[in-house]
């Protein structure tokens, strides 16, 4: 027997293995008499739980060696002040709006400094993502903002942007919180790059952020020295107390996604992969359906989060008390947007999109 299937944006499901692996530690981690939760965090032990974990990360997502991988608190929304405290040294930001996560951020970084909207997909209701090509970019900007995948609205970047060959030489920020760790990153065209663990790494508390080394050291005066990058950089992460029981199960993350296979590819390339072959099942049984609507323009659909609805409404808290009934778990949509919403991160397998598929072509029928 399986254990449900869930479906939940964030905080999301973890493998299965590695919530095995955390309670059979619990009591005592690697016969040090201690669990994790009760290392000081200036041990040996926690140390080299930490330092194995930033190095697998770094493995993983191939991060170059002039980025710093830094673990953080205060999640995605505390990073929308972060940022702008650490990167606008008193210049101004582009922001490029593409649904509810990037709309937050502009508004958070207005409290310190000045705010231009580059481009928006507002127009279509957040269904289509606007064209690199068409960004009004300021050649003066201190950094330009966009959110990779956009969790609420289900629209995703497939190609980071060339900001470089748009005619701006400001670093490109990415909010990558829901889809980090679920294909690869071009880190040629970022300067920094965030993520709330909770999506597709870990638990909630801890929040990655990876730096390019030259934009470090730059903080406003006003910045709270835990939230300063480089300060953070150059106590590796341990200026204060870090989130120690989050690293230590993303730890068991990245390890489980090292000895993740497909084919002949590995890591990161074989959850891409496995990403794709669940977003083109459940996508493809969307779009040949007739109760079922996805209104995300297809090139623009995130492979994680995906956002839909069943033409006739009233039906929507059948559909959820059936899908529960079955194992599949939290799959109602977001406020903001309503309907359904499966999010499809790393830990959810095939299968599972598959039992989801099966019961909305049976729900269909009987519906019918
Ligand atoms: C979940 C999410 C956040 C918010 O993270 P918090 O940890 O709640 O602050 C930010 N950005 C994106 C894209 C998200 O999906």
């Amino acid at each position: 027997m399986h254990r449900p299937y869930n479906f939940s944006a964030g905080p999301a499901a973890i493998p299965e293995e590695v919530l095995r692996q955390a309670a059979a530690e619990m009591l005592d981690w690697h016969g040090s008499g201690m669990g994790v939760m009760e290392m000081s965090h200036r041990g040996r032990e926690f140390i080299s739980i930490y330092e194995q974990a930033e190095a697998d990360l770094r493995e993983l997502l191939a991060v170059p060696p002039q980025f710093k991988i830094l673990f953080m608190q205060g999640g995605g929304l505390a990073e929308n002040a972060i940022v702008p405290l650490n990167l606008s040294r008193g210049g101004a930001l582009d922001f490029v709006v593409t649904g509810g996560w990037s709309q937050k951020s502009q508004q958070e970084a207005r409290k310190y400094a000045s705010v231009r909207i580059a481009a928006s997909g507002e127009a279509s209701g957040f269904t289509t993502l606007p064209d690199p090509a068409t960004w009004q970019l300021d050649p003066q900007a201190a950094y330009v903002h966009a959110c990779t995948n956009e969790t609420i609205h289900g629209v995703e970047f497939q190609r980071l942007p060339d900001l470089k060959a748009l005619g701006s030489d400001a670093p490109l920020v990415i909010d990558f919180s829901s889809h980090v760790a679920s294909r690869p990153v071009d880190w040629s065209r970022v300067g920094l790059a965030f993520a709330g663990a909770q999506k597709n790494l870990g638990p909630a508390g801890l929040t990655l952020v990876v730096v390019r080394e030259d934009l470090l050291g730059h903080a406003l005066p006003a910045c709270p020295s835990a939230f300063d990058y480089k300060t953070v950089a150059d106590n590796q992460s341990m200026y204060n107390t870090p989130p120690t029981y989050a690293i230590y199960i993303a730890g068991l993350v990245f390890q489980w996604l090292k000895r993740q296979t497909d084919g002949a590819l590995a890591g990161i390339a074989a959850m891409e992969a496995r990403n794709i072959a669940k977003a083109k099942l459940l996508y493809g049984f969307i779009d040949g359906s007739q109760l079922y609507v996805n209104k995300v323009a297809p090139d623009c659909r995130s492979r994680m989060n995906v956002p839909f609805f069943l033409r006739d409404e009233s039906r929507n808290d059948a559909f959820l008390a059936g899908a529960k009934a079955r194992g599949l778990l939290q799959l109602k949509g977001h406020k903001s947007v309503g309907g359904m919403r499966a999010s499809i991160y790393n830990a959810l397998p095939l299968a599972g999109v598959q039992a989801l598929v099966d019961y909305m072509r049976e729900f269909e029928q009987h519906h019918a």
